[in-house]
């Protein structure tokens, strides 16, 4: 069914629209088994007038699945849907269908048009159907109109389809506001699950997912990335001598400095600890390595003024990889890190891009 439905209501998720357009297709399906039990009952009654309006139907219902399966447009199947079982449903009215119990399919449309169509439309049709069985009823004294319905029933079937329809549209009205709100609480916990709480900035989940991106892209496009691994450096002595808040302010003002020094289609992640990542899209070695050092310099001249007005000095060491060194993202990773453990070694405050 994924591929099948090719437009789909914008308003709707995909899953959504293909959930729908399941549902309705199984719905035709259905009422085609029903239109052929019952057009075999008639001819075998010898109604052979229903029997055949009956085949009619279920054949439009055919072409209305086929022209879906061939097509998948979703905007025509629930269309043809809810507006072809209209004059299907004032037909068994008239009609009565078989000793007049034809019209208690009606109960079946509102349920299956406010699910299919949604609060708006679902509403206008079961509106309509209501609104044409009333004007129907008061031609029963014509020609055409060969069911017997006593005035108690068609009362009391008004009133009910009224209910059913206005019941209808209060539980398609909550279900879809719930849904709502379930889908705005899936996106926040899909952004949290995916960000680092203390700086707002992507976390490792998400940074594995663009290293993964970025490689494919890079591999398609035959293109460049490069990554910086960056570690402040003695940031243990940052948490024991001013504390650990104090730390997370460092932590905090580091990501403020690196994403006032980087390019707008760089992306900075915190990797975790006092790690941070940036990748470097559309970049070679050269042009990483001279990211990374303008990066280190102005960490070194942007000192933390913290909230008592002390100015606490960091530095970070980093780590630079490019993708035209490896193109797994993995080892891709593990060579930066290499790097940035030689950074560390070599003194601190340092760039190493090279072995
Ligand atoms: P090096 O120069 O070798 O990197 O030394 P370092 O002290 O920075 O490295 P080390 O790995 O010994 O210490 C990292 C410290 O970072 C230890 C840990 O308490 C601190 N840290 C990690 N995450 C957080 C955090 O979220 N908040 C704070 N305040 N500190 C953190
Ligand atoms: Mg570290
Ligand atoms: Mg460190």
């Amino acid at each position: 069914m994924r591929r099948l439905v090719r437009t789909h209501d914008p308003r709707l998720t995909v899953e959504e629209s293909e959930q729908i357009c399941r549902v309705s297709v199984l719905f035709n399906l259905v009422a085609v088994c029903f239109l052929g039990f019952f057009a075999l009952i008639a001819s075998k009654t010898g109604d052979r007038h229903y029997a055949l309006i009956l085949v009619g139907v279920m054949t439009l219902t055919l072409c209305n699945i086929g022209l879906f399966l061939t097509f998948g447009h979703m905007r025509q199947l629930v269309l043809t849907t809810c507006l072809g079982y209209l004059p299907f449903c004032m037909f068994l009215l008239v009609s009565g269908g078989q000793n007049n119990t034809g019209i208690l399919w009606y109960y079946v449309y509102p349920i299956m048009v406010y699910y299919i169509a949604g609060l708006r439309l679902g509403a206008l049709c079961s509106g309509l159907l209501i609104v044409s069985a009333i004007f129907l009823m008061q031609l029963d004294n014509q020609a055409f109109f060969q069911a017997h319905y006593s005035s108690e029933f068609k009362l009391r079937f008004i009133s009910s389809m009224t209910v059913m329809s206005i019941m209808g549209a209060m539980l398609e009205h909550s279900r879809s506001k719930a849904q709502h709100h379930l889908m705005i609480l899936a996106k926040r916990l899909h952004k949290a699950a995916q960000t680092d709480d203390l700086t707002g900035l992507p976390n490792r989940r998400l940074l594995q997912v663009i290293l993964h991106d970025q490689a494919s892209y890079a591999q398609q496009t035959d293109g460049d990335f490069t990554i910086l691994l960056c570690d402040i450096d003695h940031f243990k002595s940052v948490n024991d001598r001013y504390g650990h808040a104090v730390g997370d302010q460092a932590l905090r003002h580091l990501a403020q400095v690196m994403e006032t020094a980087m390019r707008k289609t760089d992306i900075l992640c915190r990797w975790g600890g006092e790690e941070f990542v940036l990748v470097l899209p559309d970049t070679d070695t050269t042009c990483g390595r001279e990211m990374a050092d303008r990066l280190r310099a102005k960490v070194e001249n942007t000192p933390l003024i913290t909230t008592d007005g002390e100015t606490i000095e960091l530095t970070i060491s980093c780590g630079v990889a490019s993708c035209r060194e490896n193109k797994d993202p993995d080892q891709l990773f593990r060579l930066a890190d290499k790097r940035l453990y030689r950074a560390k070694s070599t003194g601190r405050n340092r760039i190493v891009a090279s072995d």
